[in-house]
């Protein structure tokens, strides 16, 4: 049923006999060149609610009409208002430099919420972690993993990766591993098991390096994030630092949360605390 589109350096799924697009692009023109691609889109399925994954669709509204949006409840709020995702990308109102069209999608956007009858009848698949809505396709052994996982390139680029949650990200990575043996990411190259280690592995690295640095005594918020980029992945964009200091919050509240480190408030700074 579903055939594998890339355009520019995405991966889509399109089922022609039923005229579905999984996923609308970052913008304009990639959706402009998945239109050339795929032909006429009556329905769009959204994985989950990234602005990199909608941009396109006010395109793809204007020139069918009639196209219908559907998406995972727990991801409709970031679509009635998209200055949630770089609001929770930077902590509180987001700066202009967050406010870009990869992070900042396009607003007023018609979508209903994918109720559970799609799930069995179009094998969609419960994906949670990346974000809290995320879903997937299973087309039999191979799974079509939106941003639960990564291709190898990315992942060796941007080696600290964005999970809202990275602990359930593993589980659910886990929880595919059996099923599946092929894994289709919407950002690179497609693998097998292969793929799926080596993003657990980029995982467990990015815990591992934050449990290191804070064995050797307290330490700053600030010092803690800033040695662990300085590890895993320097950057020197702003845009970026955000993204990765976002990252590594979540990994952060998980160790926090499994009582790994502590959080406290000393001189208004915050200080952690390795076990
Ligand atoms: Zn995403």
């Amino acid at each position: 049923m579903w055939q594998v589109h890339t355009v520019g350096n995405q991966n889509y799924l399109y089922a022609p006999s039923r005229k579905i697009l999984v996923d609308g692009g970052p913008g304009k023109e990639q959706a402009r060149k998945l239109r050339q691609a795929i032909g006429t889109v009556d329905i769009v399925l959204l994985t989950h609610a990234h602005a990199d994954h909608y941009g396109g669709l006010p395109y793809l509204l204007t020139a069918f009409p009639g196209l219908r949006l559907f998406l995972h409840s727990r991801e409709t709020p970031f679509l009635c208002n998209p200055l949630l995702e770089p609001a929770l990308l930077f902590g509180g109102l987001p700066p202009r430099v967050l406010s870009n069209p990869f992070l900042l999608g396009p607003s007023n956007l018609p979508f209903q919420e994918i109720d559970s009858t799609w799930f069995l009848e179009l094998e969609l698949v419960p994906l949670p972690g990346h974000t809290p809505g995320l879903f997937g396709i299973a087309m039999g052994d191979t799974l079509f993993a939106a941003d639960t996982l990564f291709g190898p390139e990315i992942v060796k680029k941007y080696p600290i990766l964005y999970h809202f949650d990275p602990e359930e990200t593993l589980r659910t990575l886990s929880t595919v591993e059996e099923r599946f043996t092929t894994f289709i990411p919407s950002h690179g190259s497609p693998g097998g098991r292969e793929l799926l280690r080596i993003n657990k592995e980029a995982i467990e690295q990015t815990f591992e390096t934050i449990l290191r640095t804070t064995t050797s005594g307290t330490l700053s918020l600030e010092k803690l994030l800033q040695t662990t980029m300085t590890l895993l992945a320097p950057v020197n964009s702003l845009d970026h630092y955000f993204l990765n200091r976002s990252a590594l919050l979540g990994y952060v509240s998980s160790l926090e949360k499994q009582g790994e480190l502590t959080l406290q408030l000393e001189n208004l700074e915050v200080m952690v605390q390795g076990r």
